[in-house]
Order: structure tokens, then C-alpha cells, then sequence
């Protein structure tokens, strides 16, 4: 490309970055215009801030003044790290968003670029064959969150398409929706080895990802499936069982909590417990399932 052409698409992506921006984008770095002839010019779009990273990989200066351990106000208690972590989660959005379908898919490809890239956690940075973003309607009502990739994720590149993935599909479908009409993301997105559970450490350096997705898509409804969504988007320690049947905020968003669809593959005696909470849901949307039934 040369100068003239190289000069013109970046002044085009700016203008795109700084619409995004007034439209209420807020985790888009500000746009610092990049010096003429830099060699290394600043990225338009950085990963995530405040996300903590993995302990080993960052070194331990010397604490500032200023960087001394905070207190709490009211009890002059040290705060501890875990809350620290805990107050640096972004706060989700509260207003609607202006974007249209084309420019939420345009971000979502840039996160997901950021996300192809990421090693943040070493281990699953090493062992994953790919990273699994999300797929589905940047513009969507419902937004499902699930746990990680398993295998068959890992292989595709793509969420739930496995068994669970196929029950899933027929949640989706006696639901009378398709899943192109909604957006479904996990807190990982990488499969931890042999399908254990996501660490704190790795989803909350998944964290970023996860909530910009959130703000980008902007649903009106998020369906956590399982006690490890519904455990990381909430900080709730509460069993799964005694989250169900309740809205909780998430920002703008309503969100329910179920059962995982591999939790239905070992009980299938759950799937009415699931029907029931897809009921409550449609049901605030003003769709009777019932009589669709
Ligand atoms: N289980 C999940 O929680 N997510 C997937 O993507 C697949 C299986």
C-alpha cells in the first residue's frame, strides 16, 4: 500500500473507531493519533485492560506510594486481592446500544482476532488447537453463555456443536427460534485439558473477552447454563438449583440460570426443570411456549 492509500484507511479506521465511541462503545481505547513515520504505531484497539494475567508471567515492582494495598473506607481492613480482581471487572452497560448489525459484527471480529492471539493462560494457550470465540446474531435478544470448549469445540472453532451442543440445538428449537438468533460465547475461550473446570485465574483473564462481547451484542436476555456461567458472570456461589427460577441484572440485560445441557445428558430427568425456565423467560418476552407447545 502506499503512503497516500495507507494514510486514507487509517483515517478511515479512525473515523469508523470514533462512531463507535459516540454510539456508546466504552472499551475502545480513545484514539491517540499515531505519529507520522512512526515505526510502531499505536494499536487502534488494545486488549482489554483491566484484565488481571497470569501471576508468573508479569514481574513484582517495588510498590509505590500510591500502589500500597488499598483499605476499605469503612473498616480501614486491607482489601483483599480477590476483591481488588473483583472491582476491576468493567462495568457492564446500562444504555442500549446504537450500533447496527454490521458494525457489531465488525468488533466482535476484532475481539476475536485479540482472542486468536491470546496467552493470557499458558497452559491453555499451548494445549488448545484453536481458540472458540462465539458465533451467532451480533444483534441478538438472547445471548447464551456456557462453560468452555470441549473437544469437539476445540476441533471446530465454534460453541456447543458436540453433544451437548446438539441438545442445545433442540432446546433452541422447541423454543421456536433457530441458532442464528441468538449469540452464544462461554466464559473460556479455550478447552481446558481433559474438559476440567475453568480455574478463577483463567476465567477471569477471559473476563475482558466475555464482557465485551456482552456490550457489543447488547442482549436483552443472557441464559447462563450451568453453575460455572452462572458462578463467573454473577459471583454467586449459590448451587445452580437455587438460582433457577429468578431474574438476575447483568447491566441491561435479564438474565436466567440453568442447567447445563451436559448435566441433561446425565439426568435427563432435569430437561423439564430447563422447559420450565425457558417458560419463565419467553414468557417475559410476552411468548406463551406453552401454547406452542
Ligand atoms: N460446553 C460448554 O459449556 N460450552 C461449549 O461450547 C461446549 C460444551
Amino acid at each position: 500500500m502506499n503512503q497516500d492509500a495507507n494514510t486514507r484507511s487509517q483515517r478511515a479506521v479512525r473515523q469508523l473507531l470514533e462512531s463507535w465511541q459516540r454510539s456508546g462503545v466504552t472499551y475502545l481505547k480513545q484514539f491517540e493519533p499515531v505519529a507520522q513515520n512512526s515505526a510502531s504505531p499505536t494499536p487502534l484497539v488494545e486488549p482489554p485492560q483491566h484484565l488481571p494475567v497470569q501471576a508468573d508471567t508479569i514481574p513484582t515492582p517495588e510498590p509505590s506510594k500510591e500502589q500500597q494495598p488499598q483499605t476499605n473506607e469503612m473498616t480501614e481492613e486491607p482489601i483483599r486481592e480477590s476483591d481488588q480482581a473483583r472491582k476491576e471487572i468493567s462495568v457492564p452497560r446500562t444504555t442500549k446500544s446504537k450500533l447496527n448489525k454490521g458494525d457489531r459484527q465488525a468488533e466482535l471480529d476484532i475481539i476475536a482476532s485479540q482472542v486468536s492471539k491470546c496467552t493470557r493462560c499458558p497452559e491453555l494457550a499451548e494445549t488448545r488447537t484453536q481458540t472458540v470465540f462465539g458465533v451467532g446474531n451480533p444483534r441478538a435478544k438472547i445471548m447464551f453463555i456456557g462453560e468452555a470448549p470441549g473437544a469437539d469445540e476445540d476441533k471446530q472453532g465454534e460453541p456447543f456443536v458436540g453433544r451437548a451442543g446438539k441438545l442445545l440445538d433442540k432446546i433452541i428449537e422447541a423454543c421456536q427460534m433457530k441458532r442464528s438468533d441468538i449469540y452464544i460465547a462461554n466464559i473460556l475461550r479455550c478447552r481446558p485439558p481433559g474438559n476440567r473446570n475453568p480455574t478463577d485465574l483463567e476465567a477471569s483473564n477471559c473476563r475482558g473477552y466475555l464482557d465485551a462481547q456482552i456490550e457489543i451484542v447488547d442482549p436483552d436476555y443472557i441464559v447462563c447454563w450451568g453453575s460455572v456461567a452462572a458462578k463467573n458472570l454473577l459471583h454467586s456461589d449459590l448451587p445452580i438449583g437455587k438460582m433457577r427460577g429468578d431474574f438476575y441484572e447483568y447491566g441491561r440485560a435479564k438474565v436466567v440460570c440453568t442447567y447445563h445441557p451436559s448435566y441433561l445428558l446425565r439426568n435427563p430427568s432435569a430437561k423439564k426443570n430447563v422447559w420450565e425456565d425457558m417458560i419463565y423467560l419467553f414468557a417475559d418476552m410476552g411468548i406463551d411456549l406453552k401454547a406452542q407447545d
